[in-house]
């Protein structure tokens, strides 16, 4: 069953990758009614890839209710990671009450093998998972025939390490500040979802955890897959592809 179709999901249910900078084994409780969303115009030139780009689409969830500043500012950050990677994003919003669900087709739609969801949880939220160190999100284990598999990200820590940025806040101020990490954040989890378990690195944006070197280039700039990441995630999506026009054939 597609875990995003519009039923509460059943993470609790499922298996997640755990990692030090971020992921649990977690078990989180409760209801994720999935209601009404708008897809995203495309940010960071994306439009500029060729029309065979590998592309994924990501599914957002905001249950910490950001301004729209921060989670455009996000999207775009996490979007232009990928683009470095060679991959295409499209986002959709989906608001999260219940009573939203029926107004929104692009949230209820069937998901695919490279259709993912990212979920921004509350600090209430965010208690109900088991946490390993000081976690920053949870990517479940996503085989490449699973469709709808879910990222979380743990907002207040990654505020926390907003503020632990060195140097003075630019001039857009902290809530840029706190996009750019939680960018890097997101795509962090997604590249979890995609590089599957045990996929941190000693460089890059897959490292395990962050350093304040790390936050400064993250805040000014970005933390990238690596080349062979890269090629990992493009080569998985490849498979993703197939495994779902397969799937949809039978
Ligand atoms: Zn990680």
């Amino acid at each position: 069953m597609n875990a995003l179709d519009g039923s509460p999901i059943p993470v609790a249910s499922r298996q997640s990758v755990a990692c030090t900078c971020a992921l649990a084994s977690a078990m989180l409780v409760g209801s994720c009614a999935l209601a009404a969303g708008k897809a995203v115009p495309e940010v960071g030139g994306s439009d500029s890839q060729p029309d065979d780009t590998p592309a994924i689409t990501l599914r957002l969830y905001d249950y910490v209710n950001l301004s729209q500043a921060v989670v455009s500012w996000s999207e775009a950050t996490t979007t232009e990671i990928f683009k470095r990677a060679g991959v295409r994003v499209a986002w959709v919003e989906c608001p999260v009450s219940t009573r939203q669900l029926r107004k929104s087709p692009a949230c209820r739609g069937e998901m695919g093998t490279t259709d993912f969801a990212v979920r921004l949880l509350t600090q209430p939220m965010a208690a109900n998972l088991v946490a390993i160190n000081h976690p920053m999100g949870l990517a479940q284990e996503c085989p490449d025939d699973e469709r709808g598999c879910v990222a979380n990200i743990l907002y207040p820590r990654v505020g926390e390490l907003a503020s632990q940025v060195p140097g003075k806040v630019a001039f857009q101020g902290q809530g840029a500040r706190t996009a750019k990490i939680l960018g890097h954040a997101m795509a962090h989890e997604v590249g979890h979802l995609l590089l599957g378990p045990n996929s941190h690195s000693p460089v890059g944006l897959m490292r395990g955890t962050w350093s304040p070197d790390d936050l400064r280039v993250m805040n000014w700039g970005y933390r990238l897959f690596t080349p062979s990441q890269s090629e990992q995630i493009r080569s998985g999506l490849e498979r993703r592809v197939k495994l779902d026009r397969l799937a949809k054939a039978q």
